[in-house]
């Protein structure tokens, strides 16, 4: 299907003859399905059809003249659902650019974006739409109601942010624009005034965030900016944690035009929007952008498409922008707003650097971190330790013979855990595997069993120790596995019920916090080596976004992070808040050796009992196209490289291997990439895997 044909609604279909419709289906089958109408049908329109022995409900993506195969072979239309308005025709443009895109058929794409009653036969009657329970339960859906929300007055903007609001809504057309601004800079005010222009001249606007539950917030600001436009009902919010019933009424909602602006993670970007006038993207640097399973797609990718399709503009923000975005604000291919200061006249925190090389470390501290811990607690203010490992500790070791504990079904350590009123017990966390804590070492049998290094809950333990007056909290994915309960902690830190964090990146994210005196970094030098090549990029945002949590609202913030290598660039920028010099270094090294964003990547990656069939697949398939030089007619422009094993080879009994493809030019990779998917399915056929194409991955 070509995307013109999705710009003509309707056309093509003469009653008479009978209405052909071209039906995309989510079946792992390339290609889209014709059945036969009694009546002309929209394109968009959902139907439901016979699939073999079974019935489906499809997407139509168009009415063509003539059915793909002979006439008297298509089968009719069951039934033509009309409890909804037929998705957008631009709707359907970005689904079946993704599904070029990220290589996989139409129907597999479009389909799972639904709200599961959409694409379950006899789940939505449509009619029942206003009102109704479902409709309190959305507003309960970041935790907070109606009630809670308490009137705000917005601050006035400054010089840079009105400057920047006064760019981006002086915009015609599709531009997109990165928003740099640091941490604290108010870019959320820059935002809201974006968007406030927008839905005054009747659009609507899509807000993307990393993650919803952690930005209470902003949902609430949110809320109270847009009551002149209809209070609560103006607003949806769109996330994983949504019930089936909870998601459709937003989906809904958003698609009849009732709510105007969508607050939402990487999922909404799906979400069909007749009237979409702005997307903005906050924090786009962050990695859970990025899907990890299934569709492997990047919603600020796809962002930037829609804006581009739609003739919007897209605001990126952040105050770490990915290097592709910055590449693009570099070579003027976006639009860069800088805000350089922070908002309120409180300065940005320093930076301390502690070289831990020659100190007497306790549990992980300095005397250093101690003290400034101290000195913070007794001024009343809030700290934050930032250790991006949870549990208690990363390995359990025995001393005596070298055992360490390691994951039966992986090649993974397993983490150690305290667990609470249960016992002590190991845990995988690539698989989940539990075991109890054996009370000998099941090599040499002797009992002095240590738990190596440390995680939060050993961070925790010291720290109640060190400040036993203190009120301690820890946030990680263990202490907020109950819904709501993140939210919950995060409450009792606004309110100054917690005098210590301690947390992983979930802390680290977004959050404004007024009393945060002090953030601790832990164990950074973890990131320091790793293989990727975007490791000292990730590295960097993620203490620079960990620090831009200290001093937020009060003057003389400060950051301590220890490390064994203070010298490394990464921690000396970190020191000059240099995110402009990073960036350029890192854009330098990335050139010289081409590397994203001057080159274009994909991964291959095969699954299976062994090792050796994965790398047996790769190793096919990366000769597939010397066997087919007319197929794979850019196959010149294109570097494929060894396959080899992932550097966690076997998780759950499965191992894996990946193979990386290259190119300098993104077309070239596209028509690579979609010759490669045409054989790929026979070819698979002799090999015992599974595999998977990821296009533009962050980890390689
Ligand atoms: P960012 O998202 O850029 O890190 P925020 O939008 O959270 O920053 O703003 C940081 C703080 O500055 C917030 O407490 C916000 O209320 C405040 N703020 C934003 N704009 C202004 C302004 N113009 N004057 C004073 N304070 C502001
Ligand atoms: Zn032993
Ligand atoms: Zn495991």
């Amino acid at each position: 299907m070509s995307s013109s044909s999705l710009r003509h609604p309707g056309s093509g279909t003469d009653g008479a003859s009978g209405c052909w419709v071209r039906v995309a289906l989510d079946v792992p089958l390339q290609g889209l399905f014709d059945y036969k109408a009694s009546s002309p049908v929209q394109i968009g329109t959902r139907v439901i059809v016979p699939f073999g022995q079974r019935k489906l409900v499809g997407v139509v993506v168009d009415t063509p003249d003539q059915p793909a195969l002979d006439a008297s072979m298509v089968r009719d239309v069951d039934q033509v659902l009309d409890d909804l308005p037929p998705f957008p025709v631009d709707w359907l443009r970005l689904a079946s650019f993704a599904a070029q895109y990220y290589q996989r058929p139409l129907g597999e794409v479009m389909l799972p974006t639904l709200p599961a009653p959409l694409r379950r036969i006899g789940a939505y009657q449509g009619k029942r739409s206003a009102g109704g329970p479902v409709a309190r339960m959305d507003k309960r859906a970041g935790g907070k109601g109606k009630d809670s929300v308490q009137p705000d007055v917005p601050p006035p903007l400054n010089a840079n942010q009105s400057d920047a609001v006064a760019q981006i809504a002086a915009l015609q057309g599709h531009k997109t624009v990165l928003l740099y601004g640091v941490t604290g800079s108010g870019k959320t005010e820059v935002y809201m005034h974006v968007a406030q222009h927008v839905l005054a001249r009747g659009k609507q606007v899509l807000f993307l965030v990393p993650e919803i539950n952690l930005t209470p917030q902003l949902e609430q600001s949110l809320r109270m900016r847009l009551a002149g436009l209809g209070g609560d009902d103006a607003l949806a919010v769109m996330h994983s944690g949504l019930a089936d019933g909870e998601r459709l009424r937003a989906w809904v909602r958003v698609q009849r035009g009732e709510a105007r602006v969508l607050l939402g993670t990487r999922m909404a970007i799906f979400a069909p929007m007749p009237e979409l006038g702005l997307i903005i993207v906050d924090e786009e640097h962050d990695t859970s952008y990025k899907q990890q399973e299934g569709l492997r797609y990047s919603a600020r990718d796809l962002s930037v498409w829609r804006g581009n399709d739609l003739g919007i503009p897209v605001v990126l923000g952040s105050a770490t922008p990915s290097l592709e975005s910055w590449n693009h604000a570099e070579t003027g291919h976006y639009l860069r707003c800088t805000l350089a200061e922070r908002a309120r006249d409180v300065g940005l925190p320093a930076v301390r650097l502690v070289d831990t090389r020659r100190l007497a470390m306790r549990e992980g501290f300095s005397p250093q971190l101690i003290e400034a811990v101290g000195l913070r607690l007794e001024a009343g203010e809030q700290v934050l330790i930032f250790l991006n490992r949870r549990g208690y500790a990363p390995v359990l070791n025995c001393a005596s013979c070298g055992w360490v504990s390691q994951c039966p079904r992986c090649t993974a350590y397993t983490v150690l855990h305290r667990g609470g009123a249960r016992r002590n017990f190991l845990q995988c966390h690539h698989c989940g595997y539990q075991a109890r804590v054996p009370v000998a070492c099941p090599d040499c049998g002797d009992q002095d069993l240590k738990p190596m290094g440390r995680g939060t809950q050993r961070v925790e333990e010291h720290l109640v120790e060190l400040f036993p007056e203190a009120r301690i909290a820890r946030i990680d994915a263990d202490s907020t596995r109950l819904k709501g309960s993140a939210q919950a902690l995060f409450d009792k830190v606004h309110a100054g019920e917690i005098d210590v964090m301690v947390g992983t990146q979930m802390v680290a994210k977004g959050h404004d916090f007024s009393r945060l005196g002090l953030v601790g970094v832990l164990n950074a030098d973890a990131m320091l080596f790793a293989q990727d090549f975007r490791a000292p990029e990730r590295l960097f945002s993620q203490l620079m976004q960990v620090a831009g949590r200290a001093g937020r609202h009060t003057k003389g913030g400060e950051v301590i992070i220890q490390t064994d290598y203070p010298e490394q660039s990464v921690y000396q920028a970190l020191q000059r808040h240099d995110y402009v010099g990073f960036a350029r270094h890192g854009l330098e090294e990335r050139k010289a050796v081409g590397l994203p964003p001057y080159a274009y990547q994909a991964l291959l990656t095969a699954e299976g009992k062994a090792l050796a069939d994965a790398l047996a697949f790769l190793e096919g398939a990366r000769s597939l196209p010397d066997q087919d030089a007319a197929r794979f007619s850019t196959a010149s422009a294109i570097t494929v490289y060894d396959p080899v094993p992932l550097r966690v080879v076997r998780v759950a009994h499965i191992e894996r291997a990946q193979l990386l493809v290259e190119s300098a030019h993104r077309r070239a990779l596209q028509e690579f990439l979609s010759a490669w998917c045409s054989v790929l399915p026979a070819f698979a056929r002799g090999f015992r895997v599974r595999y998977h194409l990821e296009v533009d991955p962050l980890e390689i």
